[in-house]
C-alpha cells in the first residue's frame, strides 16, 4: 500500500488549519518553545566570502540529523519507513485538502534559521552593511516545510493539475503572510510593495533526489524566512541596479528564440543561453513588475503551476533516459531585485574543481537541451 500521512494523524499535530488565521506572535512562540528545534538550532551567524559574496551560515548541530548520516542510495528508497507518513513530525500550521490526500505546512525540525533573543540593530540594506571586525552578521528567522502531498510518492510531476495548483497557491499565501506579518520580529527588508514596507526575505527552494540534497524522499519545498538575502537574490537586485532593468526582463529580451521550450502566454519556459548544466531551465513571468508569488494573477498562477509540472516531468524523463537517478533543485527567485522567475537545476553533472573556481564545464549545449526538452513537453 502507498505510504501516506492519514488525516486523523495530521489532526493530532494541527496547530491550525489556516496559517493566515494564526496570530503571528503565536507562530513565533510555538517555534521558540519547541525543544526539538532548539536542539538543532543553528549558530545564528552568517559570514560572507569577500571574494565573491558567497554567504555561509553555520549550523554545527545539523550533522546530527538522522538522514544526513545514511548513505545517499538509501535516502531515496521508497520502501523505507517515512517519518512524515508516520506522523512523526512537527506541528502543522496549515492544511488544505486535495482530490487525493492533502498538502500541509509544518516546521523543519533541522532549521537553518531560528529566532534569536536579541535582534541586533543592523543595517538591513545589503549595500550599506559594514563588518569591520569580521564577526559576521546575525542570521535569524525560521524554517518551514511544505509537503506537496500527504501521499508519499506524489509530487509536482505526478499530481493532477488541480491538486498541484492548490499546493502552489498555498505557497503563495504563505509568502504573503510572512512578508506582511505585523510584529517587529524581523528586520525591514530593502524593498516596498505598493508603498508598503515588507519584512524579511522568503527563500523557497526544493531539493528532489539524494544527489540534489534531499534527505527525505517525501516530496517537499523548503521555506526559509530570514533577515538574510541569499546571494542569488542579492545578485538579482544588483543586476537591476546595474542594468536598470530586471534580469528576467533582460532574458525575455535577449535569450535566443531557439532556446524557447514553451510559451504559456503569461509565462515562458526557456533554456538560458549561459546554461551551466544540461537541461537547466528558467520559468519566467512576462510581467516583470511582479516580484513575489502572491502578486501573480489567477492565470499566472495556473501557468506557473503547469510550467513547474511540465519542466519537472521532462527533467525526470530525460534523466532516466541518461541512466541517471532523477534529481534537481527548484529555486523561486522572488524578492527586491526580481522579475519573478523560477529556476530548474537538474543534477545532470557533478561539481568539480573547475566549477569551484567559477568555470563550468558543461557536457551539452543549450540548443540541444532546448530541443530535447521541447520534444518531452506537450506544445
Ligand atoms: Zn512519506
Amino acid at each position: 500500500m502507498t505510504q501516506q500521512l492519514k488525516l486523523q494523524d495530521a489532526k493530532k499535530l494541527m496547530l491550525s488549519f489556516d496559517i493566515g488565521k494564526l496570530d503571528f506572535a503565536k507562530i513565533i512562540d510555538n517555534i521558540n518553545n519547541d525543544k526539538l528545534l532548539k536542539q538543532f538550532s543553528p549558530d545564528g551567524i552568517c559570514q560572507i566570502d569577500p571574494r565573491n559574496g558567497n554567504l555561509v551560515i553555520y549550523n554545527s548541530s545539523r550533522a546530527k540529523r538522522i538522514h544526513t548520516t545514511v548513505d545517499n542510495s538509501q535516502a531515496v528508497k521508497d520502501d523505507m519507513p517515512c517519518p512524515i507518513c508516520e506522523g512523526k513530525s512537527s506541528d502543522i500550521f496549515d492544511l488544505v485538502e486535495q482530490s487525493e490526500g492533502f498538502t500541509f505546512i509544518n516546521k523543519n525540525i533541522y532549521p537553518i534559521f531560528h529566532p534569536i533573543d536579541e535582534i541586533p540593530n543592523e543595517e538591513a540594506d545589503y549595500f550599506s552593511h559594514q563588518d569591520l571586525e569580521h564577526k559576521g552578521r546575525a542570521s535569524y528567522g525560521f524554517h518551514l516545510l511544505q509537503w506537496t502531498s500527504s501521499i508519499h510518492n506524489k509530487d509536482w510531476h505526478n499530481m493532477p493539475f488541480a491538486d498541484a495548483l492548490i499546493s502552489f497557491k498555498q505557497l503563495a499565501k504563505l509568502e504573503e503572510i510572512l512578508l506582511y506579518q505585523p510584529t517587529n520580529f524581523m528586520s525591514r527588508s530593502v524593498t516596498k510593495i505598493d508603498q508598503q514596507v515588507v519584512s524579511g526575505y522568503i527563500s523557497i527552494i526544493k531539493n528532489y533526489g539524494a544527489a540534489a540534497g534531499a534527505s527525505l524522499s517525501h516530496g517537499h519545498q523548503q521555506i526559509a524566512y530570514s533577515n538574510i538575502l541569499p546571494q542569488r537574490f542579492f545578485n538579482n537586485l544588483r543586476f537591476r541596479k546595474r542594468h536598470n532593468k530586471s534580469f528576467s526582463l533582460f532574458m525575455l529580451e535577449e535569450n535566443p528564440s531557439e532556446l524557447l521550450v514553451k510559451d504559456y502566454g503569461d509565462v515562458v519556459l526557456i533554456v538560458p543561453y549561459f546554461m551551466k548544466r544540461p537541461l537547466d531551465m528558467l520559468l519566467m513571468v512576462k510581467d516583470t513588475n511582479k516580484r513575489y508569488l502572491h502578486q501573480l494573477s489567477v492565470h499566472e498562477k495556473q501557468q506557473v503551476t503547469q510550467g513547474i509540472q511540465e519542466a519537472i516531468r521532462a527533467i525526470i524523463a530525460l534523466m532516466e533516459n541518461m541512466k541517471l537517478q532523477p534529481a534537481y533543485n527548484m529555486i523561486i527567485n522572488n524578492g527586491p531585485g526580481c522579475g519573478l522567475y523560477l529556476e530548474f537545476l537538474p543534477q545532470t553533472q557533478k561539481m568539480g574543481g573547475y566549477e569551484q573556481i567559477g568555470l563550468f564545464v558543461c557536457q551539452a549545449n543549450a540548443a540541444d537541451s532546448a530541443k530535447q526538452l521541447r520534444e518531452q513537453i506537450p506544445s
